[in-house]
């Protein structure tokens, strides 16, 4: 689903450049359940974006699906997003003005799915997630925990082939933490590709294999044996 071979990436300011991703390689296939470790700084978000088609690597190959990933204009780049990503990040990115319900239908929108049909899709998708009674709120009416659910729907509403999570526990306590990730474990065990970017050995332990970035390259790339998350309803 994914192959990264040789990428690097450096950012430049001024006279001085910042070498963050030194010779990456990886591949991710279908339905695996991936985390990409590190502590602050290491490159993670960088590695991430380029894989998210947000940013483009300097050097080496990106293929997704079967598509090189290279020199996209932002038309092009917007579509393959959307048609093969989607994203959940640490602070949600929810529209405020727009109910739960809204937010998930919006990737449909760019799809081209007329109104009706979107309602019913992001609907499917916030039972998915356990929020149905929720879908008319707004998202400063929902917890911490209910924000990452609704982006989590809004990120299956366009039946992504790829989930790419940005540190999606990294605002949450860890109970809540915990239940954001039996989400995701379930969303995976369905069959969908999974990547989450985490700097947290414990959720990082919640998916099937980790790899460890320190300063640009990856130093471990092992399967684990999948913790599954412990939620409070369950314990
Ligand atoms: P992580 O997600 O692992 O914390 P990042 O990929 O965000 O790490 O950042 C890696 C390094 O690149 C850090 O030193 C960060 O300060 C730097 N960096 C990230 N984005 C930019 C940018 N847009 N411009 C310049 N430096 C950046
Ligand atoms: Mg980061």
């Amino acid at each position: 689903m994914i192959e990264i071979k040789s990428l690097h990436k450096s950012y430049k300011t001024g006279s001085t450049s910042l070498h963050v991703l030194k010779g990456i390689d990886f591949s991710v296939k279908e339905g695996e359940m991936v985390s990409i470790m590190g502590s602050s700084g290491s490159g993670k978000s960088t590695l991430l974006n380029i894989l998210g088609i947000l940013d483009e690597a300097d050097e080496g190959t990106y293929t997704l699906d079967g598509v090189l990933i290279k020199n996209l204009n932002e038309k092009i780049a917007a579509r393959y997003r959307n048609k093969f990503l989607g994203f959940i990040f640490q602070s949600f990115n929810l529209i405020n003005y727009k109910s739960a319900l809204d937010n998930v239908a919006m990737p449909l929108y760019y799809q081209g799915v007329k109104r009706a049909e979107r309602l019913d899709r992001a609907m499917h998708y916030l039972e998915k997630v356990g929020l149905a009674e929720w879908a008319t709120h707004l998202p400063n009416e929902l917890s911490g925990g209910q924000k990452q659910r609704v982006a989590i729907a809004r990120a299956l509403a366009s039946d992504p082939k790829v989930l790419l999570a940005d540190e999606p526990t990294g605002a949450l306590d860890s109970k809540t933490s915990y239940e954001v990730m039996e989400i995701i474990q379930t969303i995976n065990d369905e069959g969908k590709t999974i990547l989450l970017v985490t700097h947290e050995d414990d959720i990082a332990h919640m998916t099937k294999r980790i790899v460890h970035l320190k300063d640009g390259i990856i130093i471990d790339d092992s399967p684990v044996k999948q913790q599954r998350a412990k939620t409070a309803l369950h314990v």
